[in-house]
């Protein structure tokens, strides 16, 4: 038996949920032997990655109150100019509500140790709405229901939704009790909101019980018996590749 010793305080997020699904050697050496190796990504991708990363920062000084002005050297000016426009065109600072970029959500000390970690986190009188910026997909088709469907049912929404759940009790900010909340994923490109999820009993129920599990299986899982074989589709871009083929 080669099971993980994880330490009562490890925190399970989206991507670390992701990466076990993916591959259970990949979830080791990042998040528990902590290897941070960088991914060998092509300059396409790269440069995406930039830009979504500059309009992350950008969307975070707008809901600030801050100057949010792209400059004009920046790595694609006219994109990131057009993002903005429509993040302000979409999302009115309206009076009445709280608007929180970047808002960390931990919940810890339970079974569930779980982060998410929010775009924007909207907040009115007995609602709150979470709203994710999806800016990486080379192309999205925000009609299309197989993409609805997907993010609908991704561990992002699943964590994302429960822990706010959970913490809207507990959370000086989220008073009076957030009774309606929900979850938005929004493309600035297309102006279109990709996916749309309103939050039930029903799916928190259902969603603590396949995290529950999901956790489960990572704290129970036997790397004795690993079988890169298993994972090779994963190989080719992970950045762990090279380790693996000598060790595993
Ligand atoms: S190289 Fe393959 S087997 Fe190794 S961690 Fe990455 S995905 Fe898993």
């Amino acid at each position: 038996m080669d099971r993980l010793k994880l330490s009562e305080g490890f925190v399970f997020t989206q991507h670390s949920l992701e990466t076990f699904c993916t591959c259970p050697m990949k979830f080791r050496l990042r998040y528990v032997e902590n290897l941070n190796w960088k991914t060998v990504t092509d300059r396409g991708a790269q440069r995406r990655l930039r830009l979504g990363s500059s309009f992350h920062l950008l969307a975070r000084r707008y809901f600030m109150g801050i100057d949010c002005e792209p400059s004009k050297g920046d790595e694609d000016f006219e994109k990131l100019s057009k993002w903005i426009i429509a993040l302000k065109r979409n999302f009115p600072l309206r009076e009445g509500f709280k608007f929180l970029p970047e808002y960390r959500l931990r919940m810890t000390g339970s079974s569930l140790n779980l982060e998410a970690n929010l775009d924007l986190l909207i907040i009115g009188e007995g609602e709150a709405h979470i709203w994710d910026w999806k800016t990486g997909s080379r192309q999205v088709s925000p009609l299309s229901r197989r993409t609805a469907g997907k993010l609908a049912s991704s561990y992002q929404t699943m964590v994302y939704m429960f822990v706010l759940k959970e913490q809207s009790e507990h959370l000086e900010v989220l008073k009076p009790g957030s009774k309606k909340i929900s979850m938005h994923y929004w493309d600035p490109e297309s102006e279109a909101v990709l996916a749309e999820i309103t939050y039930s009993c029903g799916m928190h129920e259902k969603f603590g019980q396949t995290l529950r599990q999901l956790i489960d299986s990572i704290k129970n899982y036997d790397y004795a018996g690993f079988n890169r074989e298993h994972y090779v589709k994963s190989c080719r871009r992970c950045e762990f590749n090279a380790w693996c083929a000598r060790h595993t």
